[in-house]
């Protein structure tokens, strides 16, 4: 029989309405003793549960959030042979991306899930998520970190949240779904492939802006917004890598960052990507030295993966060359 360890960190799916709106206070591990006495072969001794302390919002997570739950599965990791993680779905992808490279030596599966309803709700998706995780989890054939959600299995670095409302709250724009829950599982194939990291060091705290442009912005603004020096600089770029390079300042901002040692990565708006740095002359000015584009990564991913190199203290050219390389499947190489 396999074992499964839930890792509870908060979210919707545990909460309850109080004076402040939704939080955390619903008894979930009642509910998932009950429902997996109800709808499983799994006896209470086959399944252990974490709750974190404290629960939170994921609006509220930090990298710090991310390693409490890497460090829980590490604990339980001899005891479990496969890994549950209840989770809101606010940041659930950047999560299930940070998991997926600080987990590349773990060996054993991990199931993110969450609901958009608190569990209890007739209307809930809450069961419906919570046994699909839990299916995958028993499969045998789910590989590294994933997510569940609204019928559909994704690899955790692929997915984006698309809804604030829908069951079907999440996709991955690049890969789609690795599975399809139902009578029975349609898989896909998806190499997730990657390099790998042996015993990377714990997730801290990095500074690091996000840019996003948009159309008429001044210079001066993003001028702003990266005084103090910070670590690196995340552009949310149109397209496949362009900025408004007529607006006075804006190359000679990106230049400057560079002159620095600053790392600078490009990313699309586009959800559906393919960043392909100085395919335009609207984005020339990026094609230097310490500038590296985010492939077809989510943002998600290139976000987490930059908080993930950063905590290994690396410098810039080995940043932006890991930025390029596969950590745990998170971009395809050389193209699509
Ligand atoms: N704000 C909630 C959270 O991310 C939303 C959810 O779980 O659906 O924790």
């Amino acid at each position: 029989m396999t074992r499964i360890h839930v890792t509870y960190t908060g979210g919707t799916i545990g909460m309850v309405e109080s004076a402040a709106g939704l939080v955390p206070g619903a008894d979930l591990s009642g509910w998932l003793y009950r429902l997996l006495e109800d709808e499983s072969d799994l006896r209470p001794g086959d399944v252990t549960l974490t709750e974190l302390d404290p629960l939170i919002d994921s609006s509220n997570a930090t990298p710090e959030s991310w390693q409490a739950i890497i460090d829980d599965l590490w604990s339980h990791h001899h005891s479990a042979d496969a890994f549950v993680v209840l989770h809101g779905t606010d940041t659930m992808a950047f999560t299930a991306a940070a998991l997926s490279y600080a987990l590349t030596d773990f060996g054993k599966p991990v199931i993110l899930t969450g609901s958009q309803h608190p569990l209890g709700n007739i209307v809930s998706d809450a069961t419906a998520n919570v046994t699909g995780a839990i299916n995958a989890a028993l499969s045998g054939k789910a590989r590294g970190v994933t997510l569940f959600f609204g019928h559909h299995l994704f690899v955790g670095n692929r997915v984006t949240k698309r809804s604030s409302w829908a069951f079907e709250g999440f996709e991955a724009p690049s890969t789609g779904p690795v599975a399809q829950s139902g009578t029975p599982w349609h898989w896909a194939h998806i190499d997730m492939g990657g390099r790998g990291w042996d015993t990377p060091r714990p997730y801290g705290r990095h500074d690091v802006p996000v840019i996003t442009f948009v159309p008429g912005v001044r210079a001066q603004r993003l001028v702003c917004m990266v005084d103090p020096r910070p670590e690196a600089v995340v552009l949310r770029t149109y397209g496949v890598g362009n900025i408004p390079s007529d607006e006075p300042g804006m190359s000679s901002l990106i230049a400057d960052l560079t002159d620095c040692g600053i790392p600078v990565v490009v990313t699309s708006q586009c959800p559906q990507a393919e960043v392909m740095v100085g395919r335009y002359g609207a984005g020339a000015a990026m094609d230097r030295k310490g500038v590296c584009g985010s492939d077809d990564m989510t943002f998600e991913a290139t976000y987490t993966k930059l908080m993930f190199l950063l905590s290994q203290g690396l410098e810039t050219p080995d940043v932006c060359r890991w930025m390029t390389s596969s950590i745990a499947g998170e971009l395809t190489e050389g193209g699509r």
